[in-house]
């Protein structure tokens, strides 16, 4: 079985966090703590392998990866999510909504719960939209513990860019984050920190151009 294909095969285990906690939290919010979880997974696994925990181990990417790629308009991500600015601001607003939840209900343990439930219906509302609207990874632009996670992000795990790539543009199509691949060629590299190495560039590109550390292109290639 292909990396790509196992990817997908966890998915399908990680996204029932999503529905758990969304729905769930509401009946019983102390599940809405879980979202501590996924903040320090995300955190701490970007120290060193880069957005990784966004492929398959986090719930609601791997929602949007199962199902709203059915639905999707899949149009061109508009720059506007990629600016730091906007991310910056993103990351400020939800620690704010967060922190002021947080000190209205202080010491109580469920209300503290609901706080992050409702940050997560919120921003899992606002995900949908815009997974509808252009692509179904656009929200993990903007995503605060994505943004983290892309700061702490170090590049030598970064995938590989061989000589004998011919620009013809496939890994950027079949790319989640709608990265281009194609333009780190002459590095030999990766530059670009969003990657959440989910191997589906690999698979697509028809020269095995490209490939992860300790991994053979071939093995990426989905059957
Ligand atoms: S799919 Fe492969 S050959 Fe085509 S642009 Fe991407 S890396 Fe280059
Ligand atoms: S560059 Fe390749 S591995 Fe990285 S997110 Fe895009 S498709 Fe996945």
């Amino acid at each position: 079985m292909s990396t790509n294909q196992n990817q997908r095969k966890w998915q399908k285990v990680t996204w029932l966090g999503l529905p758990l906690v969304l729905i769930g939290g509401w009946f019983y919010p102390l599940l809405g703590f879980a979202l501590l979880g996924c903040m320090v997974g995300a955190v701490g696994i970007a120290l060193f392998d880069g957005r990784s925990w966004c492929n398959w181990m986090c719930p609601r990417g791997s929602f949007f990866d199962l199902f709203m790629e059915k639905i999707s308009a899949k149009r061109q991500i508009p720059r506007f999510f990629r600016r730091w600015p906007v991310r910056a601001f993103m990351v400020l607003l939800i620690f704010f909504m967060m922190g002021l939840q947080w000190y209205l209900s202080w010491g109580n343990l469920p209300g503290m719960g609901l706080a992050l439930v409702r940050i997560l219906t919120v921003t899992t509302i606002v995900g949908i939209i815009l997974a509808v609207v252009y692509s179904p990874r656009t929200w993990c632009l903007i995503c605060p513990m994505g943004t983290i996670a892309n700061l702490l992000t170090k590049k030598d795990r970064a995938l590989r860019i061989e000589p004998s790539c011919v620009n013809c543009k496939l890994c950027s199509k079949a790319c989640p984050m709608q990265l281009k691949p194609y333009n780190f060629r002459q590095d030999g590299v990766l530059g670009d920190r969003d990657c959440i190495k989910c191997s589906s560039c690999v698979a697509a590109c028809p020269k095995k151009a490209l490939s992860f550390a300790g991994q053979a292109a071939e093995n990426c290639r989905v059957a």
